[in-house]
């Protein structure tokens, strides 16, 4: 049996938590079986302290308080995210007995909601990649095509939520880890605006784009979740203090709201199954009342190369920490051996080959004689994408673009190609380069080379919109589930439909 999680909502659960309708202990059971059998591979460990937890939320209500907005609620963490007594090995053999000793604050804030946190999700090693292919345990593969890809880097929390183990899930999103793989799963992935969600005990990859942000299957989840996690915290000096209006931006009007189709992602090779969920979510905006029209940003044309050239210079500092002297996994020891070749060693055995390229790379673009031509060559890139986001929103309140060009590729597809890889990220790295909010929305499938609304793979739609106005996208993906029935937002496979 498919139990009830894969059908039921966080909002629902919460709800019926509160009022005593079911207890947070079964509804964490029902969620710890659906993610111990996974045969997805979207689970890296289980939160072998997860009923405890649950007890805990049930004993609040039986004392007649209230646990929070989101009481019970079973969510499953990205393995890059710390939570106490749990291992967080970010999908690296490096951290593979790392033990975190302290809770990341997005955790802790949705712990402090009522939520219970089951499982950590698979993901590519240190978030690096978009397919979840280069975690050192193995890829995750996708709920609803078992031969294809989930995406990454958050791969598994993406598949965990599509395949209904929980109905939350959080990720985080450097150049597009949860947007592209929520596209390629058929649920929604929020990315917030820069600093809105701490980044405190994320295992960093590149700070400057690096965010927490969520999945869901519904627009309602979302925003409570968001509320939850967009706080200020003053354990990350990024941490901006905005109050959140996720769930009171549910119900705002659209009618008026002007969306500009972002011209370059239409020329980008998109598939007839992109291009139609794009065209099916503009013609449900108009007949929405939101006004349409379209804006160029040519400097998108490097955002590729600039994205490539920030996120691994940053990485090559951000990993330098990992020697195997203070963090990560150790080499055995050789008699008599120096430190910088045991350090050497620990990396190379530590490392995957795509951190090992990235660090390459990265170290290479910060060295004496290349800095300006390529690291500053990038900043200069990067702060002339963010000004034309900046002249777009002048004339419009947010863009509607694809997330990706194509739906989930198979598996094995891409890797011996890294470009081939990265260039699949086209749609999603502008927006943590200008470091906006960015959403996407599930809207449609494809099949047989055509647009679907009813059967295939699943595809959809990204929302932009300016800086701080994250709540924005929360009201029209809420404006769009509505118009639509909620009708591209179904679990890929209950996990009974798989055997056991
Ligand atoms: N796919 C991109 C990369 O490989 C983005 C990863 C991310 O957002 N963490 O860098």
């Amino acid at each position: 049996m498919a139990g009830v999680n894969a059908e039921a909502s966080a909002a629902r659960i919460a709800q019926d938590v509160r009022s005593g309708a079911r207890t947070a202990s079964a509804t964490t059971r029902e969620a710890l079986d659906l993610a111990r059998r996974d045969p997805y591979h979207a689970i890296i460990s289980i939160n072998e302290s997860a009923e405890r937890d649950a007890a805990a939320v049930d004993a609040i209500v039986a004392a007649g308080h209230d646990p929070g907005p989101l009481a019970g609620a079973p969510v499953i963490i990205k393995d890059n995210l710390c939570l106490t007594g749990t291992r967080t090995t970010a999908g690296s053999r490096a951290l593979e007995n790392f033990v975190s000793p302290y809770t990341a604050t997005s955790v802790r804030l949705l712990q402090a909601a009522g939520a219970v946190i089951v499982a950590k999700a698979n993901c590519d090693e240190f978030a690096m990649g978009s397919s979840t292919e280069n975690s050192a345990f193995g890829p995750t593969l996708n709920p609803w095509d078992v031969t294809r890809v989930p995406g990454g880097s958050s791969g598994g929390s993406a598949a965990a939520v599509a395949a209904g183990f929980t109905p939350l899930a959080l990720g985080s999103d450097t150049g597009g880890s949860i947007r592209q793989p929520a596209a390629y799963t058929g649920v929604y992935g929020f990315k917030p605006t820069y600093g809105r969600a701490s980044r405190y005990g994320l295992v960093a990859f590149a700070s400057s784009l690096d965010q927490v942000g969520a999945f869901a299957r519904s627009a309602e989840d979302l925003a409570l979740t968001l509320d939850v996690i967009c706080r200020h915290d003053p354990l990350d000096s990024t941490s901006l203090n905005v109050a959140p209006q996720f769930v009171a931006a549910l119900r705002a009007p659209v009618k008026g709201l002007r969306v500009a189709i972002v011209t370059e992602a239409l020329s980008a090779g998109n598939t007839p199954g992109v291009s139609g969920a794009l065209e099916a979510a503009r013609s449900t905006l108009v007949g929405l009342g939101v006004i349409l029209s379209e804006v160029s940003l040519p400097a998108l044309d490097s955002a590729i190369a600039a994205y490539y050239l920030v996120a691994c210079a940053e990485a090559s500092s951000n990993l330098a920490r990992f020697d195997g002297l203070i963090y990560s996994s150790r080499a055995p020891e050789q008699p008599g051996e120096d430190w910088n070749s045991l350090v050497m060693r620990s990396r190379a055995l530590a490392f995957g080959p795509e951190v090992k390229r990235r660090v390459l790379l990265g170290t290479y673009a910060l060295s004496s004689g290349y800095y300006d031509a390529y690291y500053s060559k990038a900043l200069r890139a990067r702060a002339l994408i963010a000004r034309q986001f900046t002249q777009a929103f002048g004339a419009c309140d947010a863009l509607l673009m694809p997330t990706t060009p194509t739906p989930a590729f198979r598996l094995n597809e891409k890797t011996s190609d890294p470009l081939a890889m990265y260039l699949n990220d086209i749609d999603t790295v502008p927006v943590n380069l200008a470091g906006l909010p960015g959403l996407h929305v599930p809207f449609g499938f494809e099949e047989d080379g055509a647009y679907s609304a009813s059967g295939g793979l699943p595809v959809g739609v990204q929302l932009i919109a300016p800086a701080l106005c994250d709540e924005r996208l929360i009201t029209l993906a809420a404006a769009l589930e509505r118009a639509t029935g909620g009708a591209f937002l179904r679990v890929a496979a209950p996990v009974a439909a798989t055997g056991s």
